[in-house]
């Protein structure tokens, strides 16, 4: 399995880094659509794209509208649209409504609400997802297994222990990482996670290698903090950044 992070930072882009958005390129799948889906397009290996949202924040859906030019040019033919109802309902009345962007493009869209046993199949993988209740209006964690690896992708959270078992033994892990361990107090009043938390959380689910991604975008750099102690906890963590390649 391949995984390109297009945008790794947290909720505006810097310098180094765009807002959420991950292509799984062999699979046609990719998750949220921050300001880095402007990359999407020349990077699908198919016309048709599966696009799972996470949540209705700014940072992981504005990109929708860069796709519509895309489509209107048939670069991508058809857009797969999943999220929960809120989610995609928020997508169609603020986003897409006049007078910001009166014309939302012609996307299919799936509302994981009604899917009860949690999972879809998209070729020959599974795509599970479980909600995360602890930010404003909830996140989505997703979870990709091919049969061979499994990849989770978890953000805009505080760390909890309910979404253990969901990565639990997971390949890897791209997991939110908004704040230090000297900025820590900021998580939980704004339900994102910090270093210490996040290694902690790799640990206890033996997943195999942890990326740091949602980086608070006030550090203008590619590698922001110390690691090292983090390292202590969990031997496998680094930052993901913007336009790098995972191969799992
Ligand atoms: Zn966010
Ligand atoms: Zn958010």
């Amino acid at each position: 399995m391949r995984i390109e992070p297009l945008g790794t930072g947290g909720y505006h882009p810097n310098e180094v880094r765009h807002t959420a958005c991950f292509l799984l390129p062999e699979l046609n799948i990719a998750f949220d659509a921050g300001t880095a889906a402007f990359r999407l397009s020349e990077r699908l290996q198919s016309k048709e794209l599966h696009l799972f949202l996470t949540h209705p924040h700014w940072d992981h859906i504005i990109g929708l509208t860069y796709l519509y030019v895309p489509m209107l040019l048939k670069q991508i033919e058809t857009v797969h649209l999943y999220g929960n109802r809120h989610t995609l309902e928020a997508v169609k009345t603020y986003l897409f409504s006049e007078p910001t962007f009166a014309h939302m493009p012609d996307f299919q869209l799936v509302e994981l609400d009604a899917i009860e046993s949690r999972q879809l199949t998209i070729g020959t993988s599974t795509i599970h997802w479980q909600p995360l209740p602890s930010h404003p209006g909830g996140s989505m964690a997703y979870l990709v297994d091919d049969g061979t690896k499994r990849f989770a992708y978890v953000t805009d959270t505080y760390v909890d222990e309910t979404y253990d078992d969901f990565i639990r033994g997971a390949d890897l892990l791209i997991h939110e990482c908004y704040f230090s361990d000297e900025t820590s107090e900021w998580a939980e009043k704004t339900s994102h996670s910090y270093l210490t938390q996040v290694a902690e959380l790799a640990r206890r689910t033996e997943v195999g290698q942890l990326l740091l991604t949602h980086i608070d975008p006030r550090e203008n750099s590619e590698a922001p903090w110390d690691l090292s102690h983090a390292r202590t906890i969990h031997p496998n963590i680094d930052y993901a950044r913007d336009l790098q390649t995972v191969q799992l």
